[in-house]
């Protein structure tokens, strides 16, 4: 599978425990991310990701676009449903697609365990 990683500022604690914790499942597929949290993960896990731009700087819609191309089967997106954020409408618009592509999306970190669990 191709499984995109994708976390808001206040939200990349969290997915690097999570990365941290899934690591050997997450290592038997490709990975790809936005640039920020990819980075992050790659430093704390050791784990091969592809990252695309930063979020703000059009990641979200890089992201989007392997969507549209079928080159995405999961996303586990960790929103910060706190914060405003400047790129939310490329959020919403990745939102839309993996809706319009019927691609499974977490986005917080209890949907990802249950999407997770199920990979082992
Ligand atoms: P980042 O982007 O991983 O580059 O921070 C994530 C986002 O804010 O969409």
């Amino acid at each position: 599978m191709i499984i995109a990683l994708i976390s808001h500022d206040k939200m990349k604690p969290e997915m690097i425990d999570f990365a941290k914790k899934y690591k050997d499942v997450l290592k038997q597929h490709k990975l790809v991310a936005t640039g920020t949290t990819g980075h992050k993960i790659i430093e704390a896990t050791g784990l091969n990701i592809k990252c695309f731009r930063s979020g703000p700087l059009g990641g979200d819609q890089e992201i989007g676009a392997q969507v549209a191309n079928g080159n995405i089967d999961l996303i586990f997106f960790f929103r910060d449903p706190l914060t405003a954020q400047p790129h939310e409408p490329d959020v919403s618009a990745l939102l839309r697609l993996s809706d319009v592509y019927k691609i499974p999306l977490a986005t917080n970190i209890s949907t990802a365990e249950f999407i997770i669990e199920s990979l082992k």
